[in-house]
C-alpha cells in the first residue's frame, strides 16, 4: 500500500490546517505517518494517520514557543533540530520507504531527507509566501531584521555548515536556509489573496485554507453566555504569542463600557496572568473553539498569525490585526490591501498601541459595511480554492 509521510514542527499553527488533509487522505485509506512532538500524539491520531513522536520531544512544543519571537531564534532552532532529526528521519524513511514525503516549509529535516533520499515531496505552507513580494517589507523592517539577524548570522552558518558536512551539499536547494520547497508546493490560502512574486511557478498550488472543526481538540465554552442581542467581538493572540498581560489590561480599558460583548482567548498561562479585574461584557477563556466562535461574531481583533486570519477571512468576518513580529505584520497588511480590516502598531517592537487606537479602528471596522464586503470576496476565493479536499487530492496524484 502506498504510504505518505508528514513531517511537522511542534507549533498549532503549522498542525491545524495539516489535520484536515491527513483525515481526509485516511478517509480514502492512503497510509499516513505523521511525525511530530509527543504533545501533538492526541490530536494527531485521532485523524486517522499513525503517528511517530520525535525522539526526546516532550518539552519541543514549549522550547519552539520560547524561540519563535523573532526569525532567527527560530532558524537557529530548526537548524539545531536538524542536526538530530536528520538522521533519525533517515532511518525512519528505510524503513518506512514512504511513497512521498510532505513536509511543513520550515521541517528543515524533512526536506533534508527528502532530498537525500531522492523520495517525492511536497512542502506544506501555512504562512503567506513572502519571497520576492515588492512592497511589503517597509525601511524600518528591514533595519529590524538586520539589527536582529546580523550578529547572529555567523552562528546560522556555522550551523548550516554542520549539516552540509555530515549530509552533503544537495540537503539544502540553494544558499537560503528557508523557506522549504518540495517537488511540489501546497500553500493553504488562495491565490487571490497571496501577494504577487516572481518565486512562484508552476510547482505552487494553492489549496486554500483547510478548516474542518471536528479535526480540533474538544474545547468547552459558556455558549449559554453569550449575548446574541449584542454584537459580538473576539480577541486572541494566538498559541504562541499570548503571554502579554498588558495587552490585555489594555482591552478591558478600551472595551469595559462598550455596547459590544466580546470573547477573549488568552492562552495557556492565562492562570498566571495578572490581567486585573474581568470586565462584565468580556467572556474570558484559556482556550476557545475558534471556528465556531467566529461563525458568531462581527469582528476579530487578531495578532494576524496566518492561521486566524484565514479562518476569520474564511467565514467572512472582518479584522483588526495587532502584529506581535514581522510575519504577523506582513499578513496584517495583506488583509488592510485587500480591505478586509485593519493593522494597527505594524512597525517595531511591533503591536504597542493604546486602547484609544484600538477603540477607534474597532469602531470604524464596525461602521463601515465594505470591510464585510471585502472580506466576504475573500471568502469566496477561499471557498473556491478548494480546501483540504483539494490538498489530499493533491497529495495523492502524486502516489504511484
Ligand atoms: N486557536 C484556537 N483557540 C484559541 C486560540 C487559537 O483554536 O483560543 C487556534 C486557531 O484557530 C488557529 C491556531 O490556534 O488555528 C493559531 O494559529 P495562528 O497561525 O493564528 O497563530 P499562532 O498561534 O501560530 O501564533
Amino acid at each position: 500500500m502506498a504510504r505518505i509521510l508528514y513531517v511537522n514542527v511542534p507549533a498549532h499553527g503549522h498542525v491545524n490546517p495539516t489535520l484536515p488533509v491527513v483525515a481526509e487522505l485516511a478517509a480514502r485509506g492512503h497510509q499516513v505517518v505523521y511525525y511530530n512532538s509527543a504533545s501533538f500524539e492526541q490530536i494527531i491520531s485521532a485523524t486517522g494517520a499513525g503517528f511517530r513522536p520525535y525522539p526526546n520531544s516532550d518539552r519541543s512544543e514549549i522550547e519552539f514557543a520560547g524561540r519563535v519571537n523573532n526569525l532567527v531564534n527560530v532558524t537557529r532552532y530548526l537548524l539545531e533540530e536538524s542536526l538530530h532529526l536528520t538522521p533519525f528521519l533517515l532511518e525512519e524513511t528505510a524503513r518506512e520507504k514512504p511513497d512521498v514525503i510532505v513536509f511543513d516549509s520550515i521541517a528543515l529535516w524533512g526536506m533534508a531527507v527528502a532530498r537525500l533520499q531522492k523520495i517525492p515531496s511536497i512542502a506544506s505552507i501555512t504562512t503567506l509566501i513572502n519571497d520576492g513580494v515588492s512592497g511589503i517589507l517597509n525601511w524600518r523592517d528591514y533595519l529590524y531584521i538586520i539589527r536582529k539577524g546580523l550578529s547572529a548570522l555567523p552562528a546560522l552558518q556555522r550551523l548550516r555548515r554542520r549539516l552540509v558536512k555530515s549530509h552533503g551539499h544537495d540537503i539544502f536547494p540553494g544558499n537560503a536556509i528557508l523557506p522549504c520547497r518540495g517537488d511540489a508546493n501546497m500553500a493553504f490560502t488562495s491565490r487571490h489573496f497571496q501577494p504577487q512574486t516572481a518565486y512562484i511557478d508552476e510547482s505552487f498550488h494553492f489549496v486554500g485554507p483547510s478548516i474542518h472543526a471536528a479535526t480540533r481538540k474538544k474545547t468547552d465554552f459558556p455558549w449559554e453566555r453569550l449575548d446574541l442581542e449584542r454584537p459580538i467581538i473576539y480577541l486572541s493572540l494566538g498559541t504562541l504569542y499570548n503571554n502579554n498581560p498588558n495587552f490585555y489590561r489594555m482591552v478591558y480599558t478600551a472595551f469595559s463600557d462598550h455596547a459590544a460583548q466580546f470573547i477573549l482567548s488568552l492562552g495557556k498561562e492565562s492562570a498566571i496572568l495578572d490581567t486585573g479585574a474581568v470586565p462584565d461584557n468580556f467572556i474570558v477563556q484559556p482556550n476557545v473553539p475558534q471556528l465556531e466562535v467566529l461563525q458568531k461574531v462581527v469582528l476579530f481583533v487578531t495578532h494576524g498569525g496566518m492561521n486566524s486570519v484565514n479562518e476569520s477571512l474564511y467565514y467572512g468576518v472582518p479584522l483588526v490585526v495587532v502584529p506581535q513580529q514581522i510575519e504577523q505584520a506582513i499578513n496584517g497588511r495583506q488583509v488592510a490591501r485587500h480591505g478586509a480590516g485593519i493593522v494597527l502598531a505594524d512597525s517595531p517592537p511591533y503591536g504597542k498601541l493604546s486602547a484609544d487606537l484600538l477603540r477607534q479602528s474597532v469602531a470604524k471596522v464596525l461602521a463601515d459595511h465594505l470591510y464585510r464586503q471585502n472580506a466576504e470576496k475573500i471568502r469566496q476565493s477561499f471557498r473556491e480554492a478548494g480546501g483540504y479536499q483539494r490538498a489530499a487530492s493533491l497529495i495523492a496524484s502524486k502516489l504511484p
